[in-house]
């Protein structure tokens, strides 16, 4: 638990990952397992002797949301476009808000209308309405990432969050 602490209030998007494997390549002399080698080395510094590549595919991971990217570019362009929460619980499940408030459409209630007090009762209108709201302000970015993993979900709930 750290200091600051994020509320969400609104839509979100749940993301449930499919485990990928973590391929880990080492590279090893026989006679000195103990010694460290970069992955373009060919021979042994200490013996002379042709190294081993060794790729150990044992290990899985969940991907994280920026994984779920096929590249640089494609990164560059949506890694913004929503917020990434509760980045250290995500093992599996990744929770993402919207990342801009879109006043004629909103989707969240924090922020929104904040130079007014007052209180919003949150109906089950508020809740339809917002989640539909939701899918069309990142209907870009949604209909990207639901190839790509196990299930996808929009909710309406509060994700609270230490940092
Ligand atoms: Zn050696």
């Amino acid at each position: 638990m750290g200091l600051y602490i994020s509320i969400h209030i609104g839509a979100y998007l749940e993301l449930k990952t499919e485990p990928v494997i973590d391929e880990i390549t080492t590279i090893k002399c026989r006679e000195h397992p103990n010694e460290e080698y970069g992955i373009t080395d060919k021979y042994c510094a200490l013996c002379g002797a042709e190294l081993k590549t060794i790729v150990d595919k044992s290990t899985y991971i969940h991907p994280g949301y920026y994984q779920l990217f096929k590249d640089e570019m494609e990164e560059e362009k949506y890694e913004d476009a929503l917020q990434w929460m509760c980045i250290e619980e995500s093992e599996g499940t990744l929770l993402l808000i919207g990342s801009e408030e879109v006043l004629d459409s909103p989707d969240c209630l924090e922020g929104y209308g904040q130079n007014e007090s007052g209180d919003t009762e949150i109906t089950q209108e508020v809740v339809c309405q917002y989640k539909e709201n939701f899918k069309q302000n990142y209907e870009e970015i949604i209909t990207l990432l639901k190839p790509r993993v196990k299930s996808l979900k929009v909710k309406f709930g509060v994700i609270v969050d230490y940092s």
